[in-house]
This record gives structure tokens, sequence and C-alpha cells, in this order.
């Protein structure tokens, strides 16, 4: 079969690791993508192909994107589905696969993508779409919306891409030694890899597994990324057996792998994968405890070097760190960089974050006062509005040192919560206009993300602890010298020595946290502030100690041969 189809007989010889995840983000342009999740599992795939290792991506097409985000004049978040058409960005795989729906016959299609490395090695990425002919109405739209609708409609997308996607691979030709699952929408790919490994009825003596489980683990790897329970894919079984049958084995032996009460993929995952991490040191102890009985190993996210470098530091680095792309440690040697290159290189990075402010608000910022900036999901746990706590204090401190603040962040559709907190930003800004200028941009994206981490002076990030996993925007500002301001939660644990690559709020002692409020006050007004103003060869020093020090680190080129060596080999 392999030989009639041009893409296997290109694909098809060595062995690959598939990656698969439920959103990745490629480019700006194809809306596949939510958040973190997204952009990790692109930088993973771009780190990939820039270093030669030999992967597959496996996600779904999400023609309807997550969403494109408006804001009214009163701040309430409008959400539009942003549709977009596979034909312009990808090829058509020549290959479909069946999967079995609530009885039916569902046909899965695949576009090909192609992350092109640095060095020319190229990594496909499949999007599974069932928007063909053949389907019903209704199926064609599994694939439309990321995230969308309700746990029957995840269930089906689930089982698109964990037994479409193996299907798929293997109707393409494609050898995979590892699949590799980003977070647990993809376990359902080693139940399809459990009923290739099924003994025949008659080998199997009564009470012994009728799977050969060994192999099955052996080939799967599991990356967590939820710290609490609460926010792991779970499904009724009833629904699942509605949704699923004609698809899976024994409902028994689902429930020994996946749970008792609901099908919780995240168990199904740890049971049925031999290497398990979590996305920091802080996040896999956290991960350990919540699954004592497993393993759980921790490898520290980062992110893809020049994707999340503005255009203006990376030709600074070109200059004196050639090779830094693709070795991205080169970084260490920030420090014979002259001061004024790097100035100058931020500098216009701001610039054109206040033009994209200007078009975006018609507000014009003061480029020569420090920028505070925070932009994320917007979701109860990344307390948005910590910096709101107290409204004298942040006035006072805004009087006598003047900073701006630009934020940016989308809540999901579901979240009243996150769509509140929206609300809630725009009130404040209002209330706080005559002392300092805050800005929300609406519709946060890659390019965005990029302008932001690239134009502030100050990342800051408050979550509560500790529910950040890794967090991955702090990495992205270290690469264009902004310091971060962060609670000590996921990555900054690793990343921050104080007042060298940034500043921790609160305390890193478990169960004396410190006051995250006072903290973050206090720093503000006593040290960040008072170094921007007062002593600009230490700011810049600050800016290359995130260069060196976090940058030089947390990338996802080290990220992915860490994940060659202890997890894929
Ligand atoms: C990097 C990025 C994120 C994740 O940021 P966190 O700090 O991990 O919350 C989310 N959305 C977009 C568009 C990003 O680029």
């Amino acid at each position: 079969m392999s030989q009639r189809y041009g893409m296997s007989q290109r694909y098809g010889g060595i062995s690959r690791i598939a990656y698969f995840s439920m959103e990745i983000a490629l480019v700006n342009e194809i809306p596949t993508y939510a958040g973190g999740l997204g952009v990790l599992a692109g930088d993973t795939l771009r780190s990939a192909a820039d270093l030669s290792l030999p992967m597959v991506g496996v996600t779904l097409a999400s023609r309807a994107g997550y969403f494109r985000q408006k804001i009214d004049s009163l701040g309430r978040q409008i959400e539009m589905p942003q549709m977009w058409e596979p034909a312009q960005y990808c090829t058509p795989a020549p290959a479909k696969v069946a999967v079995q729906i609530e009885r039916r016959t569902v046909w899965v299609g695949a576009w090909h993508y192609c992350v092109e490395g640095s060095l020319g090695a190229k990594v496909p990425v499949l999007l599974l779409d069932t928007d063909l002919p053949e389907n019903t109405v209704e199926d064609r739209e599994i694939t439309y919306f990321l995230y969308g609708r309700d746990a029957s409609y995840r269930l089906k997308q689930e089982i698109v891409l964990g037994v479409g996607g193996v299907r798929m691979l293997q109707a393409l030709g494609f050898r995979i030694g590892k699949y590799h699952m980003n977070e647990g929408h993809s376990a359902l790919l080693a139940l399809e890899l459990l009923n290739r490994h099924a003994y025949r009825q008659r080998d199997v003596r009564p009470g012994e597994p009728s799977y050969d489980l060994p192999v099955v683990r052996s080939q799967c790897i599991f990356t967590t990324h939820t710290p609490v329970e609460a926010g792991q894919d779970q499904f009724d079984y009833g629904m699942v057996e509605r949704v699923a049958d004609g698809e899976f084995m024994d409902w028994r032996e689902v429930r020994k792998l996946a749970g008792d009460e609901r099908l919780n993929m995240t168990r199904l995952a740890l049971n049925l994968s031999d290497y398990v991490n979590g996305v920091a040191k802080r996040h896999a102890e956290v991960s350990q405890r919540m699954f004592p009985g497993y393993e759980v190993h921790a490898i520290t996210n980062g992110v893809h070097p020049h994707t999340w470098t503005s255009e203006f530091m990376a030709s600074v680095y070109d200059a004196y760190m050639p090779g830094w792309r693709h070795e991205p440690e080169q970084l260490v040697r920030i420090d014979q960089v002259p001061d004024i290159a790097v100035w100058d290189a931020h500098q216009n990075a701001k610039q054109k974050l206040l033009e994209r402010v200007a078009e975006l608000t018609g507000k014009t910022l003061d480029p020569s006062l420090p920028i505070l900036g925070f932009a994320r999901r917007m979701t109860a746990y990344k307390r948005p509005d910590l910096i709101f706590s107290d409204f004298g204090r942040l006035r006072e401190i805004a009087r006598r040192q003047p900073f701006h603040l630009i934020m940016a962040g989308k809540a999901h559709p579901n979240d009243e919560n996150g769509k509140h907190l929206i609300e809630r930003i725009h009130l404040h800004m209002r209330e706080l206009a005559e002392v300092m200028s805050i800005v929300f941009l609406p519709g946060y994206d890659m390019r965005l993300a990029l302008e932001m981490v690239s134009g502030v002076d100050v990342w800051l990030n408050t979550p509560l602890r500790p529910l950040e996993a890794s967090g991955t925007s702090g990495m992205k500002a270290a690469f264009n010298g902004v310091p971060s301001l962060s609670v000590l939660d996921g990555w900054w644990l690793e990343g921050c020595i104080e007042g060298i690559t940034g500043w921790a709020v609160g305390n890193p002692t478990v169960g004396d946290e410190g006051n995250d409020v006072q903290d973050l006050y206090g720093k503000l007004e006593n040290v960040v502030l008072p170094r921007y103003y007062g002593d600009r060869a230490a700011w810049i020093a600050i800016m290359k100690g995130a260069i060196a020090k976090n940058a030089a680190v947390f990338n996802s080129h080290r990220m992915i041969r860490r994940y060659a060596t202890e997890a894929y080999m």
C-alpha cells in the first residue's frame, strides 16, 4: 500500500515519534490552538525539525478554530468562529480511515502540513478532518470547534484524534516507534494500540489480561499538564458506551485502566505509558502526590528560540552569537554584547508594540515609562486582577513612579468567571485612568504574544500556587531580554534568581507562601520601578541576566533533547 502514496514514500522509511496533541500552534494564521498547550506542541515540533529529530505531529483540523475574540464597550467578550481553509496551507493526505461513533462509520481524512527545520529537516503534521462528503452533516462538524460544545462532542473528537490518528499513521505508511500523548486528550490512542495487541481469545486463561499491556506501555509516553483532578478530561461511562460502542473492546478492561466510576483520560494515559512526566520540577512533585504508584518524571518546558524572539533582538543575537538559533545555549555569552545594542533592540520592539496598541485601542502610550505586561488565558487561577487588589496602594505607587500596564487574554466561552474577570479589568481601567494607562488588547494570539513579550519592560505573572504547571510566556519574555516579576510557581521556581533574572512574588516555601499582594506591591514600589528609573546600566544587567540565565536554558531545543534521551530512546 505504501507504494501508492507519494507522502508515505517520503516519510515511510525511518521510525518516528508520533506526537499527539488536541491543539498545535503551527503559525498564527492557522487558529488550531487555544493557549499554552498548543504553543508548547508547536514549539516541540519546531525544535524537532530544527534538530532533525524524526517526529510526526497528529492533531485535529479544528476548521472553526478556537474563537475570534472581540470586546465590547463594556468589556464583555464576544466570541465568533474563526474559520480557516486547510487547503490554503496544507496538502490533502492520500488516505482515509474509518472510526465507529454511535454505531455509525465516520470517515476521517487528513491534511498534511510541513514544519521545516533550520537545517532543512521536515516534520510532517497531520490535521485530521471529518468534513468529508461521505459523513453526515453532524459528523462533518466533529473536527470544527476546538474545546467546543459538550462532553459527547469532546469524546467524539478524542475518538477521531486517538483512534483515527493511529489508523491514519498506519494508512499513510508511517513507521512509529513511540507515541507521545501531550495531555490526556489523545489517550484513546493507547486503547487502539491495545486492540492491536489483543491475544487470541482461545489463548487467554480466565482472569488473565487479554491484551499485551507491556508492549503497548513500552510504546507510550504521557506528559501531564493539569495539577488538579477537576481539570482532567473525564467522561460518564453511560455516554462513553453510547458514543464509542463498536470501537472498544471489553468495557470491563477499559474500566480497569481508566477508572471505575468515570472514564478518566489521565488514568488511562498513566496506566498505558512507561514514561510519564510533568512540565516543571514542582509540577512533577505535585503530580507525583496526585498519582501515587506511578513514577512521574520532570522535564521542564521550553519555548522555541526564533519563534519567540523579536526581529530586533534576533538580529543582535545573529551578529554576536550566530549559532544561537540551533544552539540557544550560546546566549550565555550575551555579556559580550554592548549594553546599547540590547537596549536599542528592546526600544525598537517597544515602539512596535506601542504602534500596535494605538492601532487596536486608539491609545497613545509614553515609551519613556516602564510597561508591565500580563497576557494569558483569562481564568480564575491566573489571577489577572491580583494587581488591582488595593487601589489606594496601586494609585500611590503609580503616582510616584508612573508605569503602564498592557493586558490581553481570552476566556473560554463557558468560563463565566473568566469573562467576568475581563469585564472587571475594563472597569478598573476606567477607575484608574487618571493615574495610570491600562490597555486591554483584544484577540490574544501568537502574533500579539510575541509583540507583548518583546515590547514590555517587565513580564508579570501572578497565578495561584501550585496551579501554574509550568507557564511559558515568561520564557518568551526572557528571549527578548524582558525580566519576569512572578509568583514562585511552575518554571519560575527554577528560573528566578532574585535581582538577576527578575523578581519573585511570594515565598518559595510550601505552606508558607507569604502574602502575594503585599509582596507584589512591595517589589514594584521598592525594587523594580526604582531600578528602572534609577540605574540604566543595572537595568540592562537584569535584561542580560534573563537572556543568559533563562533563555539559554528554558528553550524547547533543550526540552526536546531531554525527551529524546530520557523518554523516546
Ligand atoms: C505562550 C502563549 C500562551 C501560554 O502562556 P502562559 O504563560 O503559559 O500562560 C498562551 N497563549 C498564547 C497565544 C501564547 O503565545
